[in-house]
Order: C-alpha cells, then sequence, then structure tokens
C-alpha cells in the first residue's frame, strides 16, 4: 500500500492549488495534477487582478497564480505539469491515470478541474483577452468606467452582465445573432428598462480592432443579410456560456444537468465517498478565484476529515 497516496488532487486553478496548501499543511503528501498546456488555471489568461483580498494594488493573474503555486509547494505538496486521461473513483482506492499511462492511486480525490469559458473563435480573441475582450463583468467592470462597451449573448448571464456593466459604462450594446433573447422575461426587462443599454439584435461579432493593443472596435455582421458595420466600443464581453470540465468523470460521478459536479452542498462531498469537488467545475454562479480557493480550502477539510475517519 506504500504507493497509495493519501490524496490526488486534479486541477490548478485557486481551487487546485489551495487544496494542495491546506492539504500539505495537513501533512497529507498531496500530488497535484496541473494540466500539461493550462497549469495555473483561467487567470493565467488574464492581466490585473483587482479583488483578490490582500492585494490592496492588484495583481497581474499570473503572478497572483505563482505565488498559490510555491505557496503550496513550500509545504511539500508535489506538483506535475501533466493532465489526468482516465480515472476509475469506484473503489475504496482510486485510480488515475497520467498522459503517459502511469495509474496513481489515493486514498481520496479532489476533482478542481475548472471550467471553460465559451468563446467566439475570432482572431485576436485570445491576445486581447484582458486588453478589453473579457468573460466576467464582476472582475472587469470597473476597468471600464465612462466607456463604450459591447456584451454578447442572449441569455441570463448576458442581461445581468449588461445590467451590471451599466453601472460603470458610458453605453452598453447587447450583441444577440437572433432577434428575440433567451432570457428570463425579468432579467430581459431589467436591460429593456436600462437607458444605457441598447441592442444590436440579429448581429454577431464578425472582427476584432485594437489600437495600442488594446481593443478598438469590432465588426458587426447582420445575420440575415450578411451586411457588415462597426461598432467601436472599448470592452467587449463574451457572455455565451461555460462548459465545466467534467467529461473524464461522466458515468462516475454525478453531474448536473449542465454538466457541472453535483456536490453535497455546503460540503465538497461528491455522490462517491472520498472524492470532492471545488471551485468552477462545480459553480455556475459565482465563479470568482476567491470562491473557487474557498471551496478548494473546503475540499481539503472534507478530504482530511474524510482520511482521519478511515484511520
Ligand atoms: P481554473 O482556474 O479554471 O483551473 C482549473 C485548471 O485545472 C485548468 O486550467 C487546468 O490546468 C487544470 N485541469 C483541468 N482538467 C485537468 C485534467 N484532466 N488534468 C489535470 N489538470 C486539469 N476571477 C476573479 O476573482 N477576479 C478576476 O479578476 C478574474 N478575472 C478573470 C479573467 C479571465 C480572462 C477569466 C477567464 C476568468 C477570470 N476570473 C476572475 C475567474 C477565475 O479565473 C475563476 O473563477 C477561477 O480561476 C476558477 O478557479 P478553478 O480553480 O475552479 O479553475
Amino acid at each position: 500500500m506504500s504507493d497509495v497516496r493519501n490524496v490526488i488532487i486534479i486541477g490548478s486553478g485557486p481551487a487546485g492549488y489551495t487544496a494542495a496548501l491546506y492539504t500539505a499543511r495537513a501533512s497529507l503528501n498531496p500530488l497535484v495534477f496541473e494540466g500539461s498546456v493550462s497549469s495555473g488555471g483561467a487567470l493565467m489568461n488574464t492581466t490585473e487582478v483587482e479583488n483578490f483580498p490582500g492585494f490592496r494594488d492588484g495583481i497581474m493573474g499570473p503572478e497572483l497564480m505563482d505565488n498559490m503555486r510555491s505557496q503550496a509547494e513550500r509545504f511539500g505538496a508535489e506538483l506535475i505539469p501533466d493532465d489526468i486521461v482516465a480515472v476509475d473513483l469506484s473503489g475504496d482506492i482510486k485510480l488515475v491515470t497520467d498522459s503517459e499511462g502511469t495509474v496513481h492511486k489515493a486514498k481520496a480525490v479532489i476533482v478542481a478541474t475548472g471550467s471553460q469559458h465559451r468563446k467566439l473563435g475570432l482572431e485576436h480573441e485570445d491576445e486581447l483577452s484582458g486588453r478589453g475582450v473579457s468573460w466576467c463583468a464582476t472582475c472587469d467592470g470597473f476597468f471600464f468606467r465612462d466607456q463604450d462597451i459591447a456584451v454578447v449573448g442572449g441569455g441570463d448571464t448576458a442581461m445581468e452582465e449588461a445590467t451590471f456593466l451599466s453601472r460603470f459604462a458610458k453605453s452598453v450594446t447587447v450583441i444577440h445573432r437572433r432577434e428575440e433573447l433567451r432570457a428570463s422575461k425579468t432579467m430581459q426587462e431589467r436591460a429593456f428598462n436600462d437607458p444605457k443599454i441598447t441592442f444590436a439584435w440579429n448581429s454577431e461579432v464578425a472582427e476584432l480592432h485594437s489600437e495600442g493593443g488594446k481593443l478598438s472596435s469590432v465588426t458587426l455582421k447582420d445575420t440575415r443579410t450578411g451586411e457588415a458595420r462597426a461598432l467601436p466600443v472599448t470592452g467587449l464581453f463574451i457572455a455565451v456560456g461555460h462548459d465545466p470540465r467534467t467529461e473524464l468523470f461522466k458515468g462516475q460521478l454525478e453531474l448536473d444537468d449542465e454538466g457541472y459536479l453535483r456536490v453535497d452542498a455546503p460540503s465538497t462531498r461528491t455522490n462517491v465517498s472520498g472524492v470532492f469537488g471545488a471551485g468552477d467545475v462545480v459553480d455556475h454562479t459565482y465563479r470568482q478565484a476567491i470562491t473557487a480557493a474557498g471551496t478548494g480550502c473546503s475540499a481539503a477539510l472534507d478530504a482530511e476529515r474524510f482520511l482521519a475517519a478511515q484511520a
């Protein structure tokens, strides 16, 4: 049994690294799979983070993640920049397989694989992330005070983002492919009644343009006629959905209708004993670094208690 770890953590965003920090400090010697291409998680793709407590003047996303990583490592967390490609969570000893086919064993597993925001698939979209293109109004709205901005999408999230952003922005244009919204009636009415919000119906973003490395305008294409027009905006908030990274766990862990991992809230216990879920892979409501870190901490404490009860 010596090759059986106490705990394996899959994922390396704020949830995974916080779980690693706590389990390392509890002498559980965690093994963390960080992912091969995107270790550090979603904040590696942004610039300034101003709402993570403890950094009065803000901190760059990659620096924050680097700090979290080193802090976990300092207490003995073992970090591997590789992907887990298969899991078998059914037994008392959980099996997780890395990309080279090596099977790792653990008594407890913490799933912190995050969620992927859907992109528009446009040229320059990635390089303008954090430079005008955003997927999070709560995170970035403040940077767009008195500016003309746009929100892409027609669901509840898009309407919520638009009404939230209208507090800061000079104007908010909602860009939607159809001529009616999917959002709930209440959310629609709130947006329709907001004097700063206008709608670009039957429109999709066809091109992103920048000046000095920052978004300066977008080209909109009419979805019926194909006609193009310019919309000068310095912010574009993309709210067309998220995909939780749960493919690996289908058929093994209970997922909700949208594919998020179901946990026995307020705990982080999944439906399988010894398996815990934390961060955006569970959360379709808050999706913040601090909430992910918070549930990462909860998952570590839940795993610690689970292991103590087994001993
Ligand atoms: P993630 O950060 O998504 O990390 C999960 C990681 O797990 C993945 O990146 C990957 O490396 C790893 N992984 C996934 N699958 C596997 C696998 N099979 N094997 C191994 N590893 C795997 N929030 C704020 O609070 N403030 C902000 O200013 C802010 N800005 C943002 C800017 C951008 C551009 C984006 C996209 C998000 C922003 N957020 C911000 C939201 C915040 O980044 C997320 O809420 C947070 O990162 C979620 O943390 P997480 O640990 O759950 O998942």
